[in-house]
């Protein structure tokens, strides 16, 4: 006989999270430098939105600045995406380094040009430390090309340690970067 019971909310998109599964905020810093950057941003953004119990809850403008570092490179493109996840910030940052291994990104050197650069920001209000992973991203704060996205999109967001969002930007004023459009909303 068939069973006729509503499917509850949670069964019905494939994958989804268990439905005790609380679903936390992360933020994703995104950024390219080579290649096609605007089109490579757009491409992780497609593919952070079909990464499984994860949704991409609202993107920031999109960013260019001059590089920092090794300065002999073109200039950087650079976002951030909100994301409501079930998965855990281990699994987070193994997708965003699976989505950069397969937008082709090669690591030459520290601050070498990359294709695309994919960095957990924050996750929730948890912090990570272990090898391989420390959350929030230690150099957060000190770079215009993060604090500056972040900011627009979630000013009153907390850095464990460092307090609200935009209480950083005063620290990074110095660093020339210019808002230059918006990505492409994954469909
Ligand atoms: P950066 O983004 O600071 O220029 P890389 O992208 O080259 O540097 O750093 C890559 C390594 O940093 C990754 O292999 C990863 O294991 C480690 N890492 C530690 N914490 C994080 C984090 N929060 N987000 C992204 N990568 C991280
Ligand atoms: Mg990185």
């Amino acid at each position: 006989m068939n069973d006729l019971r509503p499917v509850p909310a949670a069964d019905m998109h494939a994958p989804s999270p268990a439905p005790e599964a609380a679903l936390v905020r992360a933020y994703v810093g995104l950024g390219a430098n080579l290649g096609e950057p605007v089109a490579q941003l757009n491409g992780a953004l497609a593919a952070l939105a079909a990464l499984p119990a994860t949704r991409v809850a609202g993107v920031s403008s999109l960013y260019r600045s001059a590089p920092v570092g090794y300065l002999d490179q073109p200039d950087f493109y650079n976002a951030v995406a909100a994301l409501d996840t079930a998965l855990s910030p281990q699994a987070l940052l193994a997708a965003l380094l699976d989505i950069e291994r397969r937008g082709g990104r090669e690591r030459a050197f520290r601050n070498a040009p990359r294709t695309i650069d994919l960095d957990l920001l924050l996750y929730g209000a948890q912090t990570v430390s272990e090898p391989g992973l420390t959350v929030p991203h230690p150099r957060l704060g000190q770079r215009a090309f993060v604090v500056q996205p972040l900011a627009e999109l979630a000013p009153q967001c907390v850095v464990p340690g460092a307090g609200e969002v935009r209480t950083l930007l005063a620290a990074v004023a110095a660093q020339p970067i210019e808002r230059i459009g918006a990505l492409q909303p994954p469909a």
